[in-house]
C-alpha cells in the first residue's frame, strides 16, 4: 500500500474499510467529527493523520506573470527606481499599495526594519529619547529604535492576545517618550482604541509595526493607517514577499515627504541633499516581483481569514487550546501566523515540546515561535556603549532595565503554538480538517502523551 500519495480523506477511508475503499465514496466528509479513541498516536508508531506534504511559501506563488514582470524589468535596463521615478515598478507599487491600504502615501524601502527606522528618524527621534514597544516581535522592531541610538522601553503583553497592552504602555510613558510602536503580532490588531487613547492623551505619535498585518482591518480602518505612520515588511517569509523589502504608509504630507527624503540618503524629490539618511531604496526588481503579487495578495488574505476562522471555530472546543484573542472590532487579520495557546494541564501535563513533536508526527508542521526580545544579548550590549552611557541618565537606564521584567510575555512565549500562515492557511478545507483532526486525535489520546 503506497500511503504516501493518499489525501487525508482517502487515507481515512483506507483505514476504515481496507484498500477497496479507494473506489468507494469518501467516508469522512470535511469537518466531520472522527472518533479517535481507537487510534494510535503517530508519535507512538500509529498511522499519521496526514502524509501529504504541504506547499512551500513563497515558491508556491511563482507564476508566469511574475516571471514575465521580472524579465521585463531585467530587459528594460531601468533597474533603479531613479531610472523611472514616475512609472517604474517601485513607483507603481507604491501607488497601488497606498490605494489598497487606504493611505494617502506609500514609500518603498529595502526592508521592514528600514521602514520602521525611517519613521523613527522622520519623527526626529535621537539619542536620549525613548520609544515604547512590544518585546514579542521580530528583532527588526528593536533594531529600528537602536539604529537611532534611542532607547527601546518594553511594555508587557495582554496574555490572551499576545499584543502589547495599553495599560502597560501607559505605565512606561516618561517625559522622554517620543513614540509608541505597537506591533500587530501574528498579523492581528492590537487594541488600537485603547492604545490611541493613551497616545493621544500625551500627544505621542504612534508608529504601527504592521509588518505581519497587510490588509487587516480594525473598526473599518486598515492596520498601518490608524497611527501617524505604518510599516510593512516584504521579507521572503511575509505574505507579500520580495526576498527583502518594506514600505511606510501615511497621510501626513510633510512627514511622508521626509520619509521619502531620509530613505533616499537625505536627498529630497527635487534632488537637493538636505538631511541625514542611509540609502534604503527599493529597487525595480523588488518592485516588479511585488507588483505581480498585489491582486492575488488580497485573495490570499481573504482565504487565510476564511481558513483561520474555520480553524478557530473548531480549536476553541478542544480543552486546553485557545486561539489568539482577536479584539472586538478587528474583523480580519493578516495571519502571518495562525496561533493558539497550549495549556498542558489538559494534555496529561505533556510539555509543549512533546505536544509539538506529536503534532509533527501527525503531519502537521507547527512550532513555538519566539521568546521575548528582553532575553537577548543586546540589552547588556547597549548598556556598555558610550553613546548610551553619555546620552541617558542613570535613572533612564534603570527604567530600561526594569522594563525587561515581562511576566506575561514570558508566559506567552512558553505557551503559544504557531502554524505558518503563508502556505498552510492557503490550503483547502480538507487541509484545515487535517489540522483539526490531528489536534483532536492528540487530545483524545492525551494519556498516551508522556
Ligand atoms: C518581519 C518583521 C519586521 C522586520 O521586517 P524585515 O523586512 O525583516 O526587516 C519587523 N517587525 C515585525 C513584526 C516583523 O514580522
Amino acid at each position: 500500500m503506497k500511503k504516501k500519495n493518499y489525501t487525508r480523506r482517502k487515507f481515512i477511508s483506507v483505514l476504515s474499510a481496507g484498500s477497496a475503499a479507494l473506489a468507494l465514496p469518501l467516508t469522512a466528509a470535511a469537518g466531520q467529527q472522527r472518533n479517535w479513541s481507537a487510534a494510535k498516536l503517530a508519535i507512538s508508531g500509529g498511522a499519521p493523520v496526514r502524509t501529504q506534504p504541504w506547499p512551500q511559501w513563497p515558491a508556491m506563488i511563482v507564476d508566469d506573470a511574475m516571471l514575465a514582470n521580472i524579465t521585463a524589468t531585467t530587459k528594460s535596463g531601468a533597474w533603479s527606481r531613479i531610472n523611472n521615478p514616475v512609472n517604474g515598478t517601485v513607483a507603481s507599487f507604491e501607488k497601488k499599495y497606498a490605494a489598497l491600504t487606504g493611505a494617502k502615501y506609500c514609500v518603498g524601502t529595502g526592508s521592514g526594519t528600514q521602514a520602521l527606522g525611517v519613521c523613527v528618524d522622520a519623527l526626529g527621534i535621537q539619542p536620549g529619547d525613548e520609544v515604547i514597544t512590544s518585546p514579542y516581535t521580530d528583532f527588526g522592531t528593536i533594531s529600528s529604535i537602536l539604529s537611532a541610538r534611542a532607547l527601546p522601553i518594553l511594555a508587557d503583553l495582554d496574555y490572551k492576545s499576545y499584543q502589547i497592552d495599553a495599560a502597560a504602555i501607559e505605565k512606561k510613558i516618561s517625559p522622554n517618550t517620543k513614540a509608541i510602536m505597537p506591533v500587530h503580532i501574528m498579523g492581528s490588531a492590537c487594541n488600537m482604541d485603547a492604545i490611541m487613547a493613551v497616545a493621544n492623551k500625551k500627544n505621542i505619535p504612534v508608529i504601527e509595526d504592521a509588518c505581519q498585518a497587510n490588509f487587516a482591518k480594525y473598526k473599518g480602518q486598515q492596520l498601518g493607517t490608524i497611527g501617524k505612520l505604518g510599516c510593512f515588511s516584504f521579507q521572503g517569509s511575509k505574505q507579500i514577499a520580495a526576498g527583502e523589502g518594506g514600505a511606510v504608509i501615511g497621510n501626513d504630507d510633510v512627514l511622508m515627504d521626509r520619509v521619502y527624503t531620509i530613505q533616499n540618503h537625505g536627498t529630497n524629490k527635487k534632488g537637493q541633499n538636505i538631511t541625514i539618511g542611509q540609502k534604503m531604496r527599493m529597487n525595480e526588481f523588488e518592485g516588479s516581483i511585488l507588483l505581480s503579487q498585489l491582486e492575488h495578495a488580497v485573495e490570499r488574505f481573504e482565504k487565510r481569514n476564511e481558513n483561520a476562522r474555520y480553524l478557530s471555530s473548531k480549536i476553541k472546543n478542544i480543552p486546553g487550546l485557545t486561539p489568539q484573542l482577536q479584539y472586538e472590532g478587528s474583523n480580519s487579520s493578516g495571519y502571518y501566523l495562525y496561533s493558539f495557546t497550549y495549556d498542558k494541564k489538559h494534555f496529561n501535563n505533556a510539555d509543549r515540546a512533546l505536544f509539538l513533536k506529536a503534532l509533527g508526527a501527525e503531519g502537521i508542521p507547527a512550532g513555538g515561535y519566539i521568546k521575548g526580545m528582553q532575553h537577548d544579548l543586546w540589552t547588556d550590549h547597549i548598556l556598555q556603549l558610550d553613546t548610551y552611557k553619555k546620552n541617558y541618565s542613570k535613572q533612564q537606564l534603570q527604567f530600561f532595565k526594569d522594563s525587561l521584567q515581562l511576566p506575561n510575555c514570558d508566559k506567552v512565549s512558553d505557551t503559544v503554538i504557531v502554524i505558518s500562515g503563508g502556505a498552510i492557511l492557503l490550503g483547502s478545507k480538507a487541509d484545515m480538517d487535517d489540522i483539526i483532526n490531528a489536534l483532536e486525535k492528540i487530545y483524545t489520546n492525551r494519556n498516551n502523551l508522556s
